[in-house]
């Protein structure tokens, strides 16, 4: 604006610029004097100029001033006159309109009559009046000056001396300029500039002017963060240079089209090379900054780094690819059921599950496709786990397109609203028409095996009892040829017939003791509480000869109840005390029975001090017919154990033994404590 009007008004003053211009500053310090460049307009003597331009031009005096007084009077910038005793001599229109005053009123007054309610800006003028008297010639200052109106107006007084006829300093001529609303602007502008540089600076995003040559021109701390340079390292770098070189030119098509004019920003997600040589994704967006004209100056990027979230993307990715695999594998879908739209959405595939396609309208709903005997239960329990927001596990049968029946796993999980209705259900479904195959399979195995171990026993049972028959037959008509016709026999055929007599009666304890063996199974009796110690003691009885023959001593400590067949379980008992006492060695038999308990069972022990057992034969010994002596040294058919063995697993427990040759053994066994944990072989 200054510039202007110094442009317009050049024509007039400019024989004399800045000719006696001087450098002035108000005492109160309110008035800033002003740079000497703009002040130049202004010289010394401006009405003598002016005449001078005008008479030279070939007009008379009169004339001459007649006509600078209306050009000062147009002036488009308030002008005021004074004359040398500080009175106003004449104003120009512009002035009347900046003062709201009219010339008719204020001519002769003096400038603290312009400023009744602010002495001290008359002051200030007054001040650099006096200046100006003394050092004669022009001045600038700027002012903040009160207005009659009310408010007040920050300006730029240019004042110049003028001489009389005399040419003595008569008066000067001063004008105004108002710069309030260009300070404002001034100050707008810094403050924004301001604003935008904080903004550029503190800002999270990273942010970065780029030259039309692909140069950083400014980079703010966050890019230098994000890319770990420092600020001077980028300034200058490309912005190729630290592009990821997979990733160079990914926004080369875009850029062309944004520097045209064609869009407006663009967006990409490109990858960067951090100084470290690590890699950092950036969600990129571009803005091209523009001169008046449109031409593009430079551009503006914005980088923020997404490495994270797609980091986490990728993680999720593999993660769900990893899911689909297992599902696939597990051959496992899951439903999901979102129960107010009644969709159901499938996370996979479900053609394994369907059967082959098209078999669309086949099967509408999945209940459906549920197998019609599995269908009532199913939405049975499907729908209690909706009611009762439970998760349910069931295992049902569906039919697919190709009339294929598939076993299905179903785990089913309930999800509620606020107001506890079930909103969602979802569904793991696994194909276990295996599992169920093998389950059946398994099941028949077990079935078949115990048929034909019944059929075992039944066979073994019927074949011992049938051959007793004939068995007793011979030994009695061995017995009768014996004692009628022994005295006849000759040599071999004595000793022949003991052996006859001798294998008929290992024949009929083989055949009594298969018999035995054969009716645990068979003839078992219920389970009821039995006093342990009252079957140590009908063992004792029953081994009385054994025991006084051997001179063995049977002790126990006190022995629980226990849940058992009577019968068997002192079958069983009778069995050990029996064997520990056959087995002695050298010193007298000691035989103590004792029994300690858990939650579960009760384990009760044989303890002997007889010949003891090699560990290879802990396993052998407990099957039928195994002995390890020969029937000389100790009598026996090797059925015992087994018996043993047999009880025990009817009765749902377990038997082994502790032994060392020499160092007598320990028949261990238990029997568990719950009623209906038994399974009987
Ligand atoms: P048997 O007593 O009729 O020979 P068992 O089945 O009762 O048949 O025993 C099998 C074998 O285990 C016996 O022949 C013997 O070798 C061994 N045995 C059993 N009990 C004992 C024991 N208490 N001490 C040493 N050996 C034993």
């Amino acid at each position: 604006m200054l510039r202007e009007i110094v442009g317009v008004n050049r024509p007039l003053y400019s024989t004399r610029i800045a000719a006696g211009e001087q450098v002035t500053m108000a005492k109160g310090g309110r008035a800033r004097k002003l740079p000497s460049g703009a002040t130049a307009a202004l010289g010394r003597g401006v009405s003598d100029s002016v005449l001078e331009v005008l008479t030279q031009a070939g007009g008379d005096l009169g004339e001459a001033q007649k006509i600078a007084q209306n050009l000062i009077d147009i002036l488009p910038v308030p002008v005021f006159i004074k004359a040398r005793d500080g009175r106003y001599l004449g104003v120009n229109r512009a002035w009347e309109t900046f003062f709201g005053m009219s010339r008719r009123d204020f001519l002769g007054k003096e400038v603290r009559d312009l400023y009744p309610g602010a002495p001290w800006v008359a002051a200030e003028h007054q001040a650099m009046d006096n200046d100006l008297w003394q050092r004669p010639g022009s001045q600038s200052y700027e002012i903040k000056i009160a207005m009659p109106g009310g408010g007040s107006r920050t300006t730029i007084y240019h004042k110049a001396t003028f001489n009389g006829p005399d040419g003595q300093v008569a008066g000067l001529i001063g004008t105004i300029i108002d710069v309030t609303g260009r300070k404002k602007a001034k100050r707008a502008l810094r403050e924004s500039e301001e604003r935008s540089r904080q903004t550029f600076e503190l800002a999270g995003s990273g942010i970065a002017h780029v030259g039309l040559d692909g140069r950083f021109l400014r980079v703010n701390r966050a890019l230098c963060r994000m890319l770990g340079y420092e600020t001077a390292e980028l300034t200058g770098r490309t912005v190729k240079d630290v592009s990821h070189p997979e990733d160079r030119n990914v926004t080369d098509t875009d850029r062309s089209r944004l520097h045209s004019g064609a869009t407006d920003s663009a967006h990409f997600e490109k990858r960067y090379r951090r100084k470290d040589g690590t890699t950092v994704w950036a969600d990129l967006t571009v803005a091209v900054a523009r001169d008046d004209e449109g031409r593009p100056q430079y551009e503006i990027a914005v980088f923020d780094d997404i490495t994270e979230r797609v980091e986490a993307d990728e993680a999720l990715r593999v993660q769900t690819e990893r899911l689909h695999i297992g599902q696939a594998a597990a051959r496992m879908i899951i439903l999901d059921r979102d129960i107010p739209s009644d969709t159901l959405a499938w996370s996979d595939s479900p053609e394994w599950l369907r059967g082959p396609l098209p078999a669309s309208g086949r099967y509408p709903t999945f209940t459906e496709q549920v197998h019609p005997e599995d269908r009532e239960r199913f939405v049975a329990t499907r729908d209690r786990a909706l009611e009762t927001l439970q998760g349910m596990t069931q295992e049902f049968r569906i039919v697919r397109t190709d009339g294929q029946v598939l076993w299905l796993l179903a785990r089913q999980k309930v999800f509620a609203n606020d107001a506890g209705k079930a909103v969602r259900m979802l569904v793991a479904l696994t194909d276990i028409t295996d599992r169920k195959a093998a389950e059946r399979e398994l099941r028949e195995a077990h079935d078949e095996l115990a048929r034909s171990n019944a059929e075992l026993e039944q066979f073994a049972y019927v074949a011992s009892h049938d051959l007793q028959e004939p068995l007793r037959m011979v030994a009695s008509y061995t017995q009768l040829l014996g004692k009628r016709y022994g005295d006849r026999l000759e040599g071999d055929a004595k000793e022949f017939m003991a052996y006859i007599v001798d294998g008929a009666g290992r024949m009929k304890q083989l055949i009594e003791d298969l018999l035995a063996y054969s009716r645990v199974g068979t003839r078992g009796r219920e389970f009821r509480p039995v006093k342990l110690e009252a079957v140590v003691a009908r063992a004792r009885t029953n081994l009385r000869a054994a025991l006084e023959e051997s001179g063995a001593q049977l002790t126990h400590d006190p022995l629980p109840e226990v849940e058992a067949d009577e019968m068997q379980l002192a079958q069983l008992l009778q069995n050990l005390i029996g064997n520990a006492i056959k087995f002695h060695g050298a010193a007298r038999p000691q035989i103590h029975v004792f029994a300690n308990e858990n939650e579960n069972e009760h384990e009760i022990t044989v303890k002997d001090n007889g010949i003891g057992i090699e560990p290879q034969y802990f396993e052998r010994i407990f099957m039928v017919f195994q002995r390890l002596h020969d029937k000389g040294r100790y009598p026996g058919t090797g059925i015992g154990l087994a018996i043993c063995k047999k009880v025990v697993d009817r009765h749902g427990g377990r038997i082994w033994l502790e032994s060392a040759p020499g160092d007598g053994s320990s028949f261990h066994f238990t029997l568990p404590k719950k009623k209906g944990n038994h399974h009987h072989v």
